[in-house]
């Protein structure tokens, strides 16, 4: 599998868009902020497909959101790599809202590496970072992506696959369908790490 190539340190990055910003509609804005991470020098290992999760609760306005995730290699320390991608977001668009409301691009760490640090604390605006990111073992819309490129990888403290969980709680693929490939061009190979 692709894991293998990955350098030593994992990292991995979840992405997601769920309304149009400054760089277009979530599919669009996904492929641009693989090329602003790039700019960034966060060089992109792998790369999910792009899944969409089809809301499936009544509970109405939401457009489904586009998630993807990759694995990254950069000389960012934890913190500088948080504000790299806040900062990101903001570029595409993202302003101040409630959590888990419509939003041009979110960027999560899911995994810097296997540290683990306030977990499992839920993440707060302005509060400590947490990872691995809390609610990765209920979010099927990581678990899957995560599973497509790195099946075998075990986040710490969880210690089970992404694929193992996905097992355990088949509903969590619920709404989760296949929806693009993102271009593979910028992808750098692992290699000499
Ligand atoms: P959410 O991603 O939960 O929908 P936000 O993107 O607004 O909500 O993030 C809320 C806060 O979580 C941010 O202030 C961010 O600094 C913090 N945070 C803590 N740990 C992480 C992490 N592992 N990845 C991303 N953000 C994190
Ligand atoms: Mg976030």
């Amino acid at each position: 599998g692709t894991w293998k190539m990955l350098p030593l340190k994992h990292i991995f990055v979840s992405l997601g868009a769920n309304t149009s910003g400054c760089w277009g509609a979530p599919y669009d804005t996904l492929c641009r902020s693989l090329h602003e991470l790039e700019r960034c020098e966060i060089n992109i290992v792998c790369c999910s497909s792009v899944y969409r999760t089809n809301p499936h609760t009544a509970a109405g306005m939401m457009p489904p959101f586009y998630n993807a995730v990759i694995g990254i290699r950069s000389h960012y320390a934890i913190g500088s790599l948080l504000r790299v991608l806040k900062y990101i977001e903001r570029r595409a668009g993202r302003r101040l809202s409630a959590r888990w409301s419509r939003r041009p691009l979110d960027l999560d760490i899911v995994d810097f590496g296997g540290r683990v640090l306030n977990w499992p604390s839920l993440t707060r605006r302005g509060g400590p970072i947490v990872l691995p990111h809390p609610l990765m073992q209920d979010r099927g819309f990581v678990l899957v992506p995560l599973a497509e490129i790195a099946p075998q990888w075990r986040p710490p403290v969880l210690g089970v696959s992404a694929e193992s969980l996905l097992k355990a709680t088949p509903g969590l693929r619920r709404g989760v369908v296949l929806a693009n490939k993102l271009p593979q061009d910028w992808l750098r190979t692992a290699e000499g790490c």
